[in-house]
């Protein structure tokens, strides 16, 4: 099905084939947000739509499957773009003014929405993006000269075990971290940005 063809509200388009064969990918890792079930199932606990998932299936968002009973992300550190934008643009008051936040994002999204601006990443769960560790996205943020890291353009929650990894390293480097989220993370999933390990 192209582009063209897509229904107007419609979950992402689907453009790889999950086997074990990605498990050796860089951007390819287990999720902690899972609950295994029996008969080689197993549930995402990441969003609300709790997808529950037999083995080679995908979730809605296209980019978590299941291989052999275990949860993998296909986004971990899959970047569409890495941009510094101003924090003016972005929804929060009086945040760091006047200064720059490094943005990224990857595919895809959990929310099937027809309008979306970004639909040429929020509308495709691709592996055609370019892995970036989180120690370089650290160190291009400051080069750059930006205050902070965010998450944003396409659903930021489909990044969330990255995230947790950049936010940890970015606060560390004395960087500030937010996310332009559509708020369906489950409390499981939002604890780790909300208490993070930095401070425990
Ligand atoms: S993050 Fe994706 S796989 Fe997980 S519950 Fe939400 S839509 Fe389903």
């Amino acid at each position: 099905m192209s582009i063209t063809e897509m229904p107007i509200y419609s979950w992402p388009l689907r453009i790889y084939k999950p086997s074990s064969e990605l498990l050796r990918l860089p951007n390819v890792r287990e999720s902690p947000f899972s609950v295994k079930l029996e008969n080689n199932k197993v549930k995402c606990t990441l969003c609300h739509r709790h997808c529950t998932l037999s083995n080679g299936q995908v979730g809605l968002c296209g980019m978590r499957f299941n291989i052999n009973g275990r949860l993998y992300t296909a986004a971990y550190g899959l970047l569409t773009a890495a941009e510094s934008r101003p924090m003016e643009i972005k929804p929060l008051f009086n945040y760091y003014p006047r200064t720059s936040a490094l943005t990224i994002s990857t595919f895809s999204c959990n929310f099937p929405c027809a309008w979306c601006q970004n639909w040429h990443l929020s509308k495709f769960a691709s592996l055609d993006g370019v892995y970036v560790p989180p120690e370089r996205l650290i160190e291009w943020a400051i080069e750059n000269g930006d205050s902070g890291i965010n998450v944003s353009f396409n659903e930021p929650t489909m990044l969330t075990e990255y995230a947790i990894d950049v936010f940890r390293l970015a606060r560390a480097r004395g960087l500030h971290a937010s996310i332009n989220t559509n708020g369906y993370l489950t409390p499981e999933a939002l604890k780790p940005y909300l208490m993070p390990a930095w401070m425990a």
